[in-house]
């Protein structure tokens, strides 16, 4: 496509061409376009040209909720580098503020807040995104989630537009925000953490690291929860199992036997046999308790 090569020739060594399998935790999914981009502007401009020529794109973080097709992506993955995968913590009253690019590393800022005497991020010290990520997915666990942390989120819109928003604005829910309904890019997001003690904060998240180890099947390429928790409803792994499907395989993806919502890609699962694999989870839990379940993951191609 004539617009690829003008993306290639504007964006120079920004752009590689990158085996989605790579870039994703599952570890599937065909090539696609990479644009690495270090600022905000480099990312406005990016988006801008892509959505005037009618290029897809897509932001992908560290590709720890997404399924890439096996036949690869046609169009653009962004994803966000340099300058905008940073972050830095100081001293704000009697609290501590976090200042991070969106494709900064999860873990890694929550274990620096951690070790900072910051709490309220030992619950993502084991959530393998980028903080961009987190905050689109709004991603949660052990009570705590992105939402209450959030003070400003810096996005850019699809046109190429750079907002500031203020977290009551974000339009939060469960694994929800305003990100995914108007397709904005997160670039940059300042956190709110209280001050608490080191000692205890760093036990907390040690032990939330353990219960982790102990309840998932972290020993082989997944995705984390595949379904989305339905409303008022069970947890999904519980409907799973009970529907039967722990164990289950098409080809190399199998529901894990550790925790039914996981997938884990057995060595060479391909994108169309996790596929096979959740509409099989779908209809055996709808048949067994009469409820749909939504998928948590996002599908890239
Ligand atoms: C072992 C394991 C454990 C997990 N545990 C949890 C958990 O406890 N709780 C939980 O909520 N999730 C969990 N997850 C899922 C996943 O890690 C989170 O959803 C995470 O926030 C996704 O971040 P990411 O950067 O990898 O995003 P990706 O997977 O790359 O992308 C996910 C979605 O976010 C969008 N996105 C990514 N970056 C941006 C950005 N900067 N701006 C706008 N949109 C963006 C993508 O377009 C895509 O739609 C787990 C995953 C794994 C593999």
């Amino acid at each position: 496509m004539r617009v690829l090569q003008e993306i290639k020739d504007r964006f120079g060594s920004m752009v590689s061409t990158v085996p989605l399998r790579d870039a994703t935790t599952w570890r599937i999914g065909g090539p696609g376009l990479v644009l690495d981009l270090p600022g905000v502007d480099a990312l406005a401009e990016a988006l801008s040209l892509a959505e005037s020529t009618g290029v897809p794109w897509f932001v992908l973080g560290r590709g720890s909720n997404v399924l890439a097709a096996d036949e690869g992506y046609d169009g653009i993955v962004v994803r966000l580098s340099g300058r905008l995968a940073g972050y830095s913590i100081r001293r704000r009253g009697r609290g501590y503020v976090m200042q991070a690019g969106g494709g900064a590393p999860l873990p890694s800022a929550a274990g620096a807040a951690c070790m900072a005497g910051a709490t309220g991020l030992e619950f993502a010290c084991g959530i393998p995104g980028t903080i961009g990520g987190a905050v689109f997915m709004n991603a949660g666990a052990y009570g705590g989630s992105m939402s209450d942390l959030v003070i400003v989120v810096t996005a850019v819109g699809p046109d190429g537009s750079v907002v500031r928003l203020d977290g009551v604005d974000c339009g939060f829910g469960y694994r929800d925000s305003v990100f995914q309904r108007r397709r904005m890019v997160v670039a940059g997001v300042e956190l709110y953490m209280p001050e608490g003690d080191v000692f205890d904060i760093k036990r907390e998240a040690s032990r939330l690291l353990d219960e982790r180890r102990h309840k998932y099947p972290l020993d082989l390429p997944n995705a984390g929860s595949v379904f989305k928790r339905p409303p008022d409803g069970p947890p999904p792994g519980r409907l799973l199992e009970d529907a039967g499907m722990k164990g289950v395989r098409e080809g190399d993806a199998e529901v894990s036997r550790v925790h039914a919502n996981f997938i884990i890609n057995r060595g060479r699962a391909t994108a169309a046999e996790v596929r096979r694999l959740i509409e099989r989870a779908r209809k055996a839990v709808l048949k067994r308790s009469g409820i749909s379940l939504e998928e948590e993951i996002r599908y890239l191609g």
